[in-house]
């Protein structure tokens, strides 16, 4: 008897998962990547934010750094100079936007 394909798969999913995952971010993460980095409060207007203008609940990095290049980030209730920095100072430095 060999091992099937489902039989690995059903192996992969015993492997319990890490509490803090760590994996290089890129732009097709989802947002949930983003809060580690991120304060709750911020988090939760980006995240809401993003659900909200493109009607996905899980939207993804790619979506929060086209926001920020077209300003609209700055635009959003409640995120102000402040928390554009800091959302900004989070995708520079997972490398997920160059100035
Ligand atoms: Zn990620």
């Amino acid at each position: 008897m060999s091992l099937c394909a489902a039989d690995l798969a059903a192996t992969a999913g015993t492997i319990p998962e890490s509490p803090a995952p760590v994996h290089v971010h890129v732009r097709d993460c989802p947002v949930t990547c983003l809060r580690p980095l991120l304060s709750p409060v911020a988090y939760g207007l980006l995240r809401s934010e993003c659900a909200y203008i493109c009607g996905d609940q899980e939207p993804s990095i790619e979506h929060v750094v086209r926001l920020y290049e077209k300003g609209q980030l700055a635009t959003v209730r409640y995120i102000g100079p402040v928390r554009l920095a800091e959302i900004r100072t989070c995708l520079t430095n997972a490398g997920l936007y160059t100035e």
